[in-house]
């Protein structure tokens, strides 16, 4: 039994959303505490279930056009997210799952469908699927090391004055305007799957320190040097 100051982990829809091994965001944050010595719980949420409130860091993943619309309205009926995220909860939502987060998304023919509007953006049908590797320059503010990751998504989202751009594209399409992703708050979203997480421990390490405060550092060499690779083969040097 975990105990109750473990930090709780909320994984929104497995049955919905969960494309491209999303869900190993899951396990990077988890195994990301765990080394550091905190305990963690992790809740599945199915769709037809409700969201619990009392979580520290919810998470979403990417999915096709159809479980993403069911996914928008159940979780807009359910409100659990809306109250976890009114009380403070960090969040990473990605593709569909980020999509999801703002006012409207492009549905399977293109037409807008309401999103559960907790973040000030807005996302539609690009003129083109982006499909392939995105490397982006993450915003000073936030000081994290450069994103990688790979995309697969025909939406594009504008932003509105209440999110501030995560990452600058330098390969990719991301948000379609020369940025990648978003951030308001403790909500970070993000087209990247990778997963997102294990291509970028520090991004992991965001997140769980808005939970769990300051963050005793990890030997991270293996990590960096997959990193380095990957970037490498993307960039040519
Ligand atoms: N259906 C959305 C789009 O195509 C999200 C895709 C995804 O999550 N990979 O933009």
């Amino acid at each position: 039994m975990p105990s109750d100051s473990a930090l709780r982990i909320v994984w929104i829809y497995p049955d919905l959303l969960s494309t491209y091994g999303d869900q190993g965001n899951v396990l990077v944050l988890e195994q990301r505490a765990q080394r550091r010595g905190i305990e963690t719980e992790t809740i599945y949420v199915r769709s037809a279930d409700p969201v619990p409130e009392s979580g520290d860091i919810y998470l979403i993943g990417g999915g096709e056009d159809r479980p993403q619309i069911l996914a928008a309205e159940r979780l807009r009926k359910d409100g659990g997210l809306h109250r976890a995220i009114a009380r403070g909860a960090a969040m990473l939502a990605v593709c569909a799952g980020y999509q999801i987060m703002g006012s409207t998304f492009g549905g399977e023919e293109g037409q807008p469908v309401d999103g559960i509007g907790v973040l000030d953006i807005a996302s539609s049908r690009g003129p083109a699927r982006a499909v392939g590797e995105l490397v982006a320059e993450v915003d000073a503010e936030l000081g994290l090391p450069t994103l990688t990751g790979f995309e697969n998504h025909m939406g594009v989202t504008r932003l509105g004055p209440g999110v501030k751009a995560l990452s600058r594209t330098t390969v990719g399409v991301g948000n379609g305007d020369g940025f990648e992703g978003c951030y308001a708050g403790h909500i970070v979203g993000t087209y990247l799957h990778g997963p997102a997480l294990a291509r970028n421990p520090a991004l992991a390490d965001l997140l769980l320190s808005w939970r769990a405060g300051d963050l005793a550092p990890l030997d991270d060499t293996r990590y960096e040097q997959l990193r380095r690779e990957r970037l490498a083969a993307v960039l040519g040097s």
